[in-house]
């Protein structure tokens, strides 16, 4: 009876999730959302929508009013107590709903643009909601924009595609499956919500209109399904608390003020909260816990309510003295009674120093900085992923101190002396310095194509260096003479050779090895460079193991300053030609051609390099 009990009292105290939106630009997250929070005022709908910050809080009640054309047999079933829309659409508050590296986003809408099917920042955030594991749903929106669309105001999506035209219809089926087809494309399975047997398996499509209103019911409907249905333990309320800084702000009259969204557990005013900073954790007392005026008390002088104590889930503003170097992302932590304040600093310092684990042990990497710990959180994870090493991280602003760091690549690796910036200003000063100084600076909104600048940057760069090293990069050969194919004996040497080992190519100085028949000394002796190679009658410029059959004659020269020499004094018929190789030679191989090489070549080098005795 007791264990009943408890389920019972859990049941009833499941909490309300907390819902993100995001998806590509203009695919119409904003005016979803605006549309969610219209009260419908003709008919009389209850109010109730509470504006917090950064957030809009959808009581049972309204959701009910909402997705009444969906439930006019009253059979469907509501078990939870509200839902919770971050405002801000995007990435930005997405990932900075984390807590412990897990996300706090109970559910997340991805807007896709019907008429447009995925984009980059489809893609991008499918990625972040799989990383997070955030259950989600597509909406399919501007269905109203297929041709010739009729449009039934707030009704249901099932109900307004049944009275389309036939074309209408037809169009809708052609797009919808388009979209289908791109999400398989990308490793998901995707079906109309009404189709979906297994929200397990299957993500679900819901076509709305952010401009008509149809299929807003369809979708709020869903959200309420998928999180009571699937996720109630994930609902349950717990007395432990869980809050997240989303935006650090300075107010007029507040000073530097967090905006947090509290998703489990109470705040009281005077708590004493610690969070993330950049120079260190932060430990204040709560002055005001403020939500936003209701629109109608705009008389009221305040713009903010004054709450004693608030209970999850809620968007707040807190007002506390020290915020000013609080990190977006954070934790919040409440220092209770029993709690040893030093150990809740370690621990919200703890997300920052797992991000700093990321850095490359070996020291050369590029730069990076975010604009908050859940942005960087997701940067970093897409670098490691790219296999594009880190050497230093920061949150916030790029200012002259951040091109230092950078700089420090200068000496050790050219290609990597730069700063990746997400969602980040950088200031004039640190930009004009990046300029003097050769540091590149790549900014973006969106992840990969930080990545897909830097990479092209890195290539461009790695094709010059191989430009300009190409004539000292010296490749691995053994040469053997055809037997007879002597053509000019000296100035220039003219002979047919078979390649025995590796690749010889156009350039590459050969010497022989001579031993000395009374004092068994060794000498190297150079011969010069190839300066043109002839194949069956055909210029040729490489030459690989087994490719010279027949053999192929090369003209070896040297330097007018360069003692040239002879064959049958300096060389024979049964000489072993060999790459002049070197040290510096080598090194160049290793930094800009090592995957030109085979496995076999590579082994050449070094016997190459035991023959002509380099250390
Ligand atoms: P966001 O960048 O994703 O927040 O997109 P917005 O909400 O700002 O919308 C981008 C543009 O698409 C605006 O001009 C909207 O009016 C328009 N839009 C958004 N939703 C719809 C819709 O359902 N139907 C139509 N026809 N236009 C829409």
């Amino acid at each position: 009876r007791i264990a009943a009990a408890m389920a019972a009292r859990s049941k009833d105290d499941l909490r309300s999730p907390i819902c993100c939106i995001l998806g590509h630009v203009d695919t119409g997250k904003t005016k979803l959302l605006d549309k969610i929070r219209q009260t419908n005022v003709q008919e009389g709908e209850a109010g109730g929508i509470t504006q917090q910050i950064g957030a809009t809080y959808f009581p049972l009640e309204t959701i009910k009013a909402k997705t009444a054309v969906l439930n006019k047999d009253g059979s469907k079933v509501y078990k939870l107590p509200g839902l919770l829309i971050i405002d801000t659409p995007g990435h930005e508050s997405f990932t900075n709903l984390r807590s412990r590296g897990s996300s706090l986003c109970n559910i997340a809408i991805l807007v896709v643009d019907i008429m447009h099917g995925l984009e980059p920042q489809t893609l991008e955030s499918l990625k972040l909601l799989r990383d997070r594991k955030t259950p989600f749903i597509v909406a399919l929106n501007k269905v109203d924009r297929l041709f010739g669309w009729k449009a039934i105001p707030d009704n249901s999506f099932v109900d307004s595609l049944s009275q389309q035209s036939v074309s209408v219809q037809r169009e809708f089926e052609t797009r919808k499956d388009a979209v289908i087809t791109a999400f398989q494309e990308n490793g998901l399975n995707a079906t109309l919500y009404y189709d979906n047997k297994n929200m397990g398996k299957y993500v679900s499509l819901v076509p709305t209109s952010a401009h008509t209103g149809e299929g807003i019911p369809d979708m709020i409907m869903l959200l309420v399904e998928l999180t009571q249905n699937r996720m109630s333990e994930s609902l349950m309320y717990i007395s432990e608390l869980e809050c997240t800084v989303l935006e650090v702000k300075v107010i007029e009259g507040l000073g530097t003020t967090i905006d947090v969204v509290l998703s489990n557990g109470v705040l009281r005013e005077g708590d004493r909260i610690v969070v993330c900073g950049l120079n260190g954790a932060i430990a204040t007392t709560v002055r005001a816990l403020l939500t936003p005026q209701p629109l109608k008390e705009l008389r009221v002088k305040s713009a903010y309510v004054h709450h004693k104590e608030i209970k999850a889930a809620m968007g707040i503003k807190i007002a506390a003295p020290d915020l000013e170097k609080a990190i977006a992302g954070s934790r919040l932590l409440v220092v209770g009674p029993d709690d040893d304040e030093d150990q809740l600093k370690d621990e919200v310092m703890s997300d920052l120093k797992t991000l700093l684990t990321s850095i490359d042990k070996s020291g050369q990497g590029v730069c990076v900085q975010a604009s908050t710990l859940g942005s960087l959180e997701a940067l970093l994870e897409f670098l490691r992923v790219s296999k594009i090493p880190v050497s230093g991280i920061n949150i916030g602003p790029v200012h002259k101190k951040d091109i230092m760091r950078a700089s420090t690549m200068l000496e050790k690796s050219k290609e990597l002396a730069c700063l990746l910036c997400f969602d980040v200003k950088v200031d004039k000063e640190a930009e004009q310095m990046a300029e003097e100084m050769g540091i590149k600076i790549f900014k973006a909104d969106i992840i990969y194509h930080l990545f897909d600048q830097f990479t092209a940057y890195h290539k461009q760069l790695t094709e010059e260096r191989r430009k300009d090293q190409a004539p000292s990069a010296v490749f691995p050969c053994i040469l053997k003479m055809v037997p007879g194919a002597i053509f000019n004996k000296k100035d220039p040497i003219i002979i047919g050779v078979d390649v025995v080992e590796g690749v010889m190519k156009q350039g590459t100085p050969l010497c022989v090895i001579n031993v000395d028949p009374e004092t068994k000394a060794k000498e190297i002796v150079y011969l010069g460079k190839i300066t043109s190679m002839e194949q069956n009658h055909k210029q040729v410029e490489v030459v690989k193991k087994g490719g010279s059959g027949g053999g192929v004659a090369i003209k070896i020269e040297c330097a007018v300053y360069e003692n040239a020499k002879t064959f049958g004094r300096h060389f024979n018929e049964q000489s072993e030609f060999y790459s002049m190789i070197s040290r510096e030679s080598i090194n160049i191989l290793k930094e800009s051609f090592r995957n030109d090489l085979s496995k076999e070549e590579w082994a050449l080098v070094v016997k190459l390099k035991a023959k002509l005795d380099i250390v």
